[in-house]
């Protein structure tokens, strides 16, 4: 029996370099399934979805909103032609209800431990219209390696240059910052995987340089420590969402091959510019995500956020505009204040403005973004910027002997992280 998973093309944000980094939810999602079925995984965004339906059973998996109409599509089309479809993912957790109108199934939650019944009713022609498993974890404990088999690894390069291996250490998040939707999909809890466990599928990731795609690192300090520990052994060089602001922790992350993070900067406070000092201290970089569009901006705040994105020398930037996506503060209060200008979910891409700001005009705001782009890099190009995290990479491995000199080297970039929301980290 053939199941055929798709992952559905979406609009890349603009001004942003180009480049597919492998999916994280479909491999660990393909991790779960029945190990007597063929699993074709195909990439709709490095590649085209075959024209044939040669497949017995369809799963659509989609993160992102700005997906959900390309996946609803495809599930129309493969429902047409007899196949049953099943579609996951967190983009379907959000938009779960239109979801329902295009697949047989909609699976709500997390899979492991689940997917044994789900094609055993596929089998008996019983499958359920809804999974729901929402807020209903497995335990950490069950979670496998992620199945990377399935991808085609060739397609997943820049130039030549492949990108870094997707690889999660946890679950959860404990806090619940305006204006993310996590605690919505995922409750507020943090639930750390078994170190032993994480620590042994990383050893097992044919590439030095992995995206540890957690929410956010900063939950639990003696967990941090414990991790990082763990991983100097391995000589992995890797990225992530933000680190505990410790010099303890941030000293055993830089041990352990921090590279660098990718950190919400909301204002151009102290705080702010002490933080990203001290992960410049101790080495590890910083892909600033910036918000613009927030209530609070005006104009002049947001020229003067970008002068102070490059006063403290921060190495990227990723500039979005604030998007209301559905199950967030955001989407309620604009909902309620009649703010929201558009739900053609195609265009949540972040990149465009869809709301009526509080200080200036949609037209004007969207301006704001082209400006923040063209500021921040205009001295030194997006490109020249990466390239410099790279070869700062590179000089590490070379230090202690981890540097592989094939065409294997990989850019990387916080719009390939595993989220639903487009929204930016506080802590
Ligand atoms: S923005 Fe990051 S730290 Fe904040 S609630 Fe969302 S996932 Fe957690």
């Amino acid at each position: 029996m053939k199941f055929r998973l798709i992952y559905p093309r979406w609009k890349k944000l603009d001004r942003q370099t180009e480049f597919h980094l492998p999916p994280h939810g479909p491999v660990v999602f393909a991790a779960t399934l029945p190990a007597d079925w063929e699993v074709e995984f195909i990439d709709e965004n490095v590649e085209p979805l075959p024209a044939d339906a040669a497949a017995d059973f369809v799963g659509v998996s989609m993160m992102l909103t700005s997906q959900m109409k390309r996946g609803w599509e495809i599930a129309d089309h493969y429902r047409r032609r007899g196949i049953k479809v099943i579609c996951g993912g967190i983009g379907t957790m959000l938009h779960a209800e239109e979801t329902g109108l295009h697949a047989d199934s909609v699976f709500l939650g997390e899979a492991e431990g689940r997917m044994e019944q789900v094609f055993d009713d596929w089998r008996n022609n019983r499958l359920k219209p809804v999974y729901d498993y929402f807020q209903n974890h497995p335990p950490t404990e069950i979670i496998g390696d992620a199945r990377r088999s399935i991808l085609k690894r060739d397609l997943y390069n820049y130039k030549g240059i492949q990108m870094v291996d997707l690889v999660h250490a946890s679950r959860g998040c404990r806090f619940n910052c305006y204006p993310c939707c996590v605690s919505y999909l995922g409750g507020r809890q943090f639930r750390p995987r078994p170190v032993e466990k994480v620590i042994a599928e990383m050893a097992g990731i044919d590439n030095n340089r992995l995206f540890v795609v957690d929410n956010s690192l900063a939950q639990d300090r003696q967990w941090e420590i414990d991790l990082f520990r763990a991983m100097v052994p391995l000589k992995k060089k890797w990225c992530c969402h933000p680190i505990e602001e410790d010099d303890e922790v941030l000293d055993w992350a830089a041990q352990a091959g921090a590279w660098y993070v990718y950190q919400a900067i909301f204002d151009t406070s102290d705080r702010i510019r002490n933080r990203v000092r001290r992960y410049h201290d101790h080495g590890i970089a910083v892909e600033g995500t910036v918000l613009l569009g927030l209530d609070s901006h005006t104009e002049d705040d947001i020229k003067r956020l970008i002068d102070f994105l490059l006063e403290i020398e921060l190495d990227l930037a990723e500039f979005t505009v604030l998007t209301p996506f559905p199950h967030t503060r955001t989407f309620t209060e604009f909902e309620r204040e009649g703010r929201i200008l558009t739900k053609d979910w195609n265009a949540y891409t972040a990149d465009q403005v869809i709301f009526r700001p509080r200080h200036m005009s949609p037209g004007r705001l969207q301006e704001m973004y082209a400006y923040a782009w063209e500021t921040f890099y205009r001295d030194e190009p997006q490109s020249y910027k990466m390239f410099k995290l790279f070869k700062r990479v590179m000089e590490r491995e070379k230090t202690d002997g981890t540097f592989r000199p094939r065409r294997r080297d990989l850019i990387v970039s916080r719009f390939g992280r595993e989220r639903a929301d487009g929204s930016a980290e506080e802590r």
